[in-house]
């Protein structure tokens, strides 16, 4: 399956697409995990990347479609995969669907996070995420490690993203509402969205998208 996840920044994208990548076998593909691996390593595009991510704002579509497009063609994507994270605007929506064309395949089914605006900054403001990998992420109340401050899934530091903060997260839901969202309604012309409520215990907001998945798009 080819799969878009979508919602607010801290809706729990992250979270569901872990549990959800596991159930369809088919890798999560986080352009946020990528761009925050690269800068772990320094490279030139974390570099780029850092300036955008700190202010809140989108990594300009040139960089993040040639990188998504490059993890994408990778043999593990071959058979499918869980986006999240993108596309985050239309331009880089349209992008996507001129890659999979190209290729000969389509989306099956864009799963759209609902979740209050009161909701997501109490998630927010309360992840924690470790450093070996982002993709490791707890909550100082809703999903506590075991040990405070350690990894329970390898050990490493937990630390708050530099873009969780009251400022940068104000931003980054203003740039949801205005560049993200537009993308429902252009996936909703192609019949693919399905949307589900992301409230309640993160084992049944999967269940609840799982089933979502298999009665697919609610049609155009
Ligand atoms: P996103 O990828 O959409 O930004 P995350 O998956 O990182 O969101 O989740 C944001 C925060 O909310 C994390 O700290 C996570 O542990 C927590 N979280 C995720 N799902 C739930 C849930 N159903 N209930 C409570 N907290 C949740
Ligand atoms: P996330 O981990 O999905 O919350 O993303 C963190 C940050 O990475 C975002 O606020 C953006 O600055 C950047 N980013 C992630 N994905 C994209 C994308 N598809 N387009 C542009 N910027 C992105």
């Amino acid at each position: 399956m080819r799969i878009v996840l979508v919602g607010p920044p801290g809706a729990g994208k992250g979270t569901q697409a872990a549990f959800l990548a596991r159930n369809l076998s088919i890798p999560h593909i986080s352009t946020g995990d990528l761009f925050r691996a690269n800068i772990s390593r320094q490279t030139e595009l974390g570099k780029l990347a850092k300036s955008y991510m700190d202010a809140g704002n989108l990594v300009p579509d040139e960089v993040t479609i040639a990188m998504a497009k490059d993890r994408m063609e990778q043999p593990d994507a071959e058979n499918g995969f869980l986006l999240d994270g993108f596309p985050r605007n239309v331009s880089q929506a349209e992008a996507l669907d001129e890659l999979l064309e190209a290729e000969n395949m389509q989306l099956d089914a864009v799963l759209d996070l609902e979740v209050p605006e009161d909701e997501v900054v109490k998630r927010i403001a309360g992840r924690r995420i470790c450093r070996n990998d982002s993709s490791h992420v707890f909550h100082v109340t809703y999903k506590q490690p075991a040990k405070d401050g350690v990894c329970d899934v390898c050990g490493g530091e937990l630390y708050q993203r530099d873009d969780d903060s009251e400022e940068t997260v104000r931003t980054r839901l203003e740039v949801y509402h205005t560049q993200t969202e537009p993308i429902i309604d252009y996936y909703k012309a192609q019949g693919l969205v399905v949307t589900i409520s992301a409230l309640g215990k993160v084992e049944d907001v999967t269940t609840r998208a799982m089933e979502a998945l298999k009665r697919g798009g609610d049609g155009k």
